[in-house]
């Protein structure tokens, strides 16, 4: 709950499901939606949890200075169980890392978590050579992990903004339609720009011109770990920063 931002949940949690389960004696989700309502609800639910369940496997790896040796080897565990286990099953598999954040209240404080340069370098070393490893690794490396995700490390320089220019031209879609301004903010109700199924295009732009413009709490160097990607939109705008001049992007700018 506490990497999700979710506290709000608690209450909902402790006040309601709670005591259902303890006064009902139900002991599962079917059986609470058979009680409530009926029998064919209870399939129905059993049907939906099922699908929820069986559909696709994501796994998540929160790597910090402590595991980051497991790093490659988690890839490669998965990806063997999984091929030895059930072969057919191999593309619904998606392995995320995410690094540990640190608390952007203690930015003065060390972070002793944070993996260090060296520990980037030495893992990924080890995640080349386990993409070289065999041309079907490495495409399930390349299309169902984001295993580069290492070289972002967990502690991130920071760097002085203005506004959020990141949010201006990136979106996360969430699967209920939700809109969200970046990977950070991916659950705090303050930063819904809208839901793509019921708002109109014009107020998700305007919730997303506010976003970028209001410097909303821990929207700046510490608690950003876009803040490199602002800091160069800004540099950009202002005119320190050049286009490159390499044939390939002079032939192609989206290169
Ligand atoms: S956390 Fe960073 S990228 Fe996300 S909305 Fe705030 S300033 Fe923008």
């Amino acid at each position: 709950m506490t990497y999700m931002n979710d506290w709000f949940f608690l209450p909902f949690f402790i006040f309601g499901w709670l005591p259902i389960i303890v006064y009902t004696k139900i002991r599962s989700i079917p059986e609470y939606f058979e009680k409530r309502f009926s029998p064919a609800t209870r399939f129905l639910a059993t049907i939906l949890l099922l699908l929820y369940m069986i559909g696709y496997v994501g796994i998540g790896f929160l790597f910090s200075r402590v595991n980051i040796q497991d790093y490659a080897a988690v890839a490669r565990f998965v990806y063997e169980l999984v091929k030895k286990e059930k072969p057919q099953a191999l593309h619904k598999v998606n392995i995320q890392y995410r690094p540990l954040r640190y608390d952007p209240n203690l930015h003065d404080k060390p972070f002793a978590q944070a993996v260090t340069s060296e520990q980037i370098q030495k893992t990924v070393k080890e995640v080349r050579e386990l993409a070289d490893s065999s041309s079907e690794m490495k495409a399930f490396l390349r299309n169902q992990t984001n295993i580069t995700a290492v070289l972002g490390g967990n502690s991130h320089p920071p760097h002085e903004f203005s506004r959020c220019y990141y949010s201006q031209s990136f979106r996360i879609v969430r699967a209920n339609g939700d809109l969200r301004p970046c990977f950070i903010r991916v659950s705090e109700p303050d930063f819904l720009t809208g839901n793509i199924f019921q708002d109109p295009l014009e107020s998700i732009a305007l919730n997303t011109l506010y976003v970028g413009a209001c410097r909303k709490p821990y929207c700046d160097l510490h608690g950003c770990r876009q803040c490199q990607v602002n800091y160069t939109f800004e540099q950009g705008i202002k005119g320190s920063l050049l286009p490159s001049t390499s044939p390939e992007v002079i032939a192609d700018r989206m290169y």
